[in-house]
């Protein structure tokens, strides 16, 4: 097995193997091949890592915020000097060209760990004058986190929930979706490599029991989750019997605009940027494309042109583009959502079925035109490869439908009248959005959704608030000044 890691899990500082957990099986997803085999964390391996994770952390929140961003520092500078090796296991974990996860994985991941360890030191209280008394407010950490993560992007998961909390003097306790277990280890391994106390970073493996029993444990103060709206659902319930605070990163179906005016190349791009990166497994696509009917047989000429010229292949050949999606079961929702557009009435521009004759999980990249606001493919979230063209004529309308959904995570426009940019984004219901680009997510920038697509934010100053409570200290210099 070629990525079998040293043990299923990380806790204390160390790997650690209980193979009484029931099997994981890792499987890449381009030929079907066994690479690596971890065990379920079993309760004994729980109570490790929280035991541990609670220990360490009173130690950790007692350092000087300089001093944890200098660990963090050299873990990025760490993760940046093998990224050749962490995006090659990326590719292996989940399928996505390498092309892709030597630029928007581990990096990203580093940027994380570096934004966060220069930010740790400028986190102060205030001061609020009182006259002859005084009030002062003292940021502190919240304790034990928990964090867990979805299948698509596991490296960066795994450090855009550590970093921030580790800056902030937290530990994490951080659970990989089972679908892909391995990036996450290697987090650990270098944080501590580059000299984080043992505890403070514990990566457990399994399914959604393994995240329950973390997220209901009493010593847990913060549970962050990236997933779908569903599990959102649950772990939001399980987290709220102990009043504990929450980051949900969920799902979308994003709308991204193109106005006639929009540059046609930028936008096709754009577009495509926001279908086909990481074969659609992306929470923040904009998978309805609204397109003013001015420009909209160019822009699908355009479209299917470049979509047809996208290089699908083995994800660890540098000149492929586009992998195949996670596994089995995500390919076959994916090919029965195509069916069900077929079947609804949208009008097929390219793709449209499995591609490749191994047993790679490959789906060509697929494009439906003519697509109406009531058809299930405009409306529930894929995750694939999978691109919805829907015609509109005024701004209004676009604004208005746009908006007709339960998901708010993100939004685009493309328009060469920046004013009507603005003007549209102020009427989006989403977090995230975009003028004249598309899915771009730089750690300085919060990033996270409204509506059901989530609560909280992550990245960017943003992080302060949900990684770190405030106490507020009250001064009196005089007297009591007691009625009894
Ligand atoms: P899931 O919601 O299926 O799973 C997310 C994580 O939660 C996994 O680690 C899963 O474990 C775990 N989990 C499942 N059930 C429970 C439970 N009852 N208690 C605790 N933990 C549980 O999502 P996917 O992994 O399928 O990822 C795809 C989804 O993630 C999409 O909806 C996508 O939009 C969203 N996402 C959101 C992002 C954002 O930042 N907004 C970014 C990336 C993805 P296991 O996998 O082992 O079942």
């Amino acid at each position: 097995m070629i990525a079998q890691p040293k043990a299923s899990h990380f806790i204390d500082g160390q790997y650690v193997e209980d193979s009484s957990g029931a099997a994981i099986d890792v499987i890449f997803p381009a030929t079907g091949e066994l690479i690596a085999r971890v065990h379920e964390a079993t309760p004994a391996i729980i109570e490790r890592a929280l035991a541990s994770a609670a220990r360490a952390q009173k130690e950790w929140a007692r350092v000087k915020p300089v001093e944890r961003g200098r660990i963090l520092r050299r873990a990025a500078d760490m993760i940046r000097e093998r990224n050749q090796s962490l995006s090659e296991l990326e590719t292996l974990d989940t399928g996505k060209p390498i092309q892709e996860t030597t630029v928007a994985d581990a990096t990203s991941g580093a940027d994380a760990l570096e934004y966060f360890a220069g930010l740790a030191p400028t986190v102060t209280g205030e001061t609020m004058p009182l006259g002859r008394d005084f009030v002062y407010t003292i940021r502190e950490p919240l304790g034990v986190c928990v964090g867990i993560g979805a299948w698509n992007y596991p490296t960066q998961i795994a450090c855009w929930k550590g970093a921030p909390a580790l800056a902030f003097g937290n530990a994490m306790i951080f659970k990989p979706s089972e679908t892909t277990p391995l990036c996450a280890l290697k987090i650990a391994e270098i944080l501590h490599e580059a000299g984080l106390p043992a505890g403070l970073y514990n990566v457990v493996q399994g399914r959604g029991t393994v995240g329950a029993a973390l997220v209901t444990d009493p010593r847990v103060a913060k549970v962050s989750l990236t997933g779908s709206v569903p599990t959102g659902r649950k772990v939001y319930a399980m987290a709220a019997t102990g009043i504990r605070n929450v980051t949900m990163e969920l799902g979308g179906k994003s709308p991204l605009i193109i106005f006639d005016d929009a540059h046609i190349e930028n936008a096709v791009g754009g577009a495509l940027m926001a279908n086909f990166y990481s074969a659609g497994q992306v929470c923040s696509n904009g998978t309805r494309v609204f397109v003013q009917k001015g420009i909209k047989e160019k822009f699908l000429q355009r479209l299917k042109a470049r979509t047809e010229a996208i290089r699908l292949g083995d994800p660890r050949d540098p000149d492929t583009q586009m992998g195949p999606v996670v596994n089995a079961a995500q390919m076959e929702k994916v090919l029965s959502y195509i069916e069900i557009g077929k079947k609804e009435g949208a009008r097929l521009i390219t793709g449209g079925q499995r591609a490749g004759t191994n047993a790679g999980c490959f789906i060509a990249p697929t494009v439906f035109a003519d697509v109406t606001d009531d058809m299930t493919i405009a409306r529930e979230e894929i995750f694939g490869p999978v691109m919805a063209v829907l015609d509109f004529e005024t701004e209004e309308e676009a604004v208005a439908r746009a908006n007709a959904t339960e998901f708010g995570l993100s939004a685009g426009v493309f328009t060469g009248d920046l004013a009507r940019g603005h003007r549209v984004v102020a009427n989006l219901e989403a977090g995230s959005c975009w003028i004249n680009a598309y899915n771009l997510t730089p750690v300085e920038t919060p990033f996270g959704g409204s509506k059901q697509s989530g609560v909280g934010r992550e990245n960017s100053k943003a992080a302060i608030e949900h990684y770190t409570q405030i106490k507020s200290v009250y001064v009196n210099l005089g007297d009591v000044d007691a009625p009894y």
